[in-house]
């Protein structure tokens, strides 16, 4: 028995009536980028089935460099999947932030450097991650995805806060494309 257990019992149960699906372009052409926090799987509270949407998650779903390396590549596979099919438009990628997130407690200088000393991370990189305001992360985090060079002038990016309170998603800000590169 490991903690596990009652896991793998429900994985049995979902691999009795399951059909695997081809590797092929992602049903929904929409990549979230949002929290790791268990209260918000987008599986649940945005109705995501199984070849809906790749899901890329970490602590306050930030657009760090990690996150952005994984979306060029999913730009590129995309392009590589979608064929000619997509002339302008690959997919949109929606940075999900919510309210109560537990990095927010990093807003506080003595909990961030109480963080620091704990886990050897730099205090920067904890201040950084924090999401105290969470419609101001989002706008931030999706200026910067916008503003990455290796994002695929074919990918949007929307921004959105989901309430924990009610369960409810707001669009902060509209899919948008990132501006061409001005060359003088
Ligand atoms: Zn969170």
């Amino acid at each position: 028995m490991t903690r596990m257990t009652p896991l793998i019992e429900r994985n049995e149960r979902f691999a009795r009536t399951y059909t695997p699906l081809p590797l092929g372009p992602a049903a929904a052409q929409v990549v979230i980028v949002t929290c790791l926090d268990h209260r918000i799987d987008p599986a649940i509270t945005l109705g995501l089935r199984l070849g809906d949407a790749p899901v890329i998650r970490n602590a306050g779903g930030r657009v760090t460099p990690a996150v952005i390396d994984d979306i060029a590549y999913l730009g590129f596979l995309a392009g590589q999947l979608f064929g000619d099919q997509a002339a302008d438009d690959l997919f949109e990628v929606a940075v999900v932030h919510h309210t109560q997130c537990g990095t927010g407690f990093l807003a506080d200088p003595g909990y961030r450097h109480r963080a620091a000393e704990a886990t050897g991370l730099p205090e920067t990189a904890l201040e950084a991650a924090a999401v105290a305001d969470p419609y101001t992360t989002v706008r931030a985090d999706v200026g910067r995805l916008l503003a990455a060079p290796s994002l695929s002038p074919k990918v949007s990016v929307s921004g959105h806060v989901y309430d924990i309170a009610t369960g409810r998603l707001t669009t902060v800000l509209d899919a948008r494309y990132p501006q061409p590169a001005v060359s003088n």
